[in-house]
């Protein structure tokens, strides 16, 4: 089980959370990404995720994100990876037993009605993108501060860990170990017996459970430390 944040893609040339201090346009990314700030200024928020799906998509997967998908080749359904990073770049290297536990950036959902989420690469930068079956107002397809996470999502996670195995090992790669409930599924992993491993580039803020820290870039590391490369 690997759980991965926005380290994993700072190879790739994403910023992390940190990176950009926590702003943007020195607007708080709390204001652009927040049920709130969507409420209060829906063309800001879609300027700024504008801009990140323009990012993302000049950005390509790294070693990391490829050593990813080449172990669950090899182990199929005894692997699962859950990311809490939004840009797509784990399926673009061919990852499929993924769960996107903060959503997609390429994905646009209604924010009135139930219909379906859909793929959407577009920039709305010079006007408001409209749902054409209520005409409420599109939205990205990405949890927000103060939204709550998929149910499902979390089931098949902890369904995941649960699961008796000879060995299981849970991997966190790229991650402050901040952000709940993904930063405490280490010690759930702890509860059901897994080995613990954290590979980042500094300290994290659930640190002391892990049994291995791997202080590196996750780039140069996980080819090694996954597939023996
Ligand atoms: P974070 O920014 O809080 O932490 C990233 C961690 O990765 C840091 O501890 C940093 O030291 C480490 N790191 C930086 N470069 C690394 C590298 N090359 N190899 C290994 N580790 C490296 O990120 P988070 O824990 O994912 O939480 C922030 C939130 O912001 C998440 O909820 C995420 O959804 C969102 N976010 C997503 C993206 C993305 O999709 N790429 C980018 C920024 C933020």
């Amino acid at each position: 089980m690997v759980l991965t944040g926005a380290g994993v893609s700072a190879e790739s040339g994403l910023p992390t959370f940190r990176d950009a201090n926590g702003l943007w346009e020195h607007h708080a990314i709390e204001a652009v990404a927040s049920p709130e700030g969507f409420a209060a200024d829906p063309a800001l928020v879609w300027r700024f995720y504008s801009q990140r799906r323009a990012g993302a998509l000049t950005c390509a997967p790294n070693a990391g994100h490829r050593a990813l998908a080449e172990v669950e080749t090899q182990l199929g359904e005894r692997f699962l990876l859950a990311t809490q990073n939004v840009d797509g770049l784990h399926a673009r290297a061919g990852s499929q037993r993924l769960v996107e536990v903060h959503g997609n950036l390429f994905r646009t959902r209604c924010s009135a009605c139930s219909r379906p989420p859909f793929e959407d690469q577009a920039q709305y930068l010079s006007s408001l993108p409209r749902c054409d079956r209520c005409h409420g107002l599109l939205r990205p397809d990405i949890v927000w501060f103060g939204e709550m996470l998929n149910p499902a999502h979390l089931k098949r996670v902890e369904a995941f860990l649960a699961h008796p195995a000879p060995r299981t090992v849970f991997l966190a790669v790229g991650t402050s170990g901040v952000v709940y409930p993904a930063a405490g599924w280490v010690q759930l992993a702890k509860e059901y017996g897994a080995e613990t491993w954290l590979v980042n580039a500094e300290a994290a803020d659930n640190g002391a459970h892990f049994d291995t820290f791997v202080c590196a870039k996750s780039a140069e590391v996980l080819p090694d430390l996954l597939l023996g490369a």
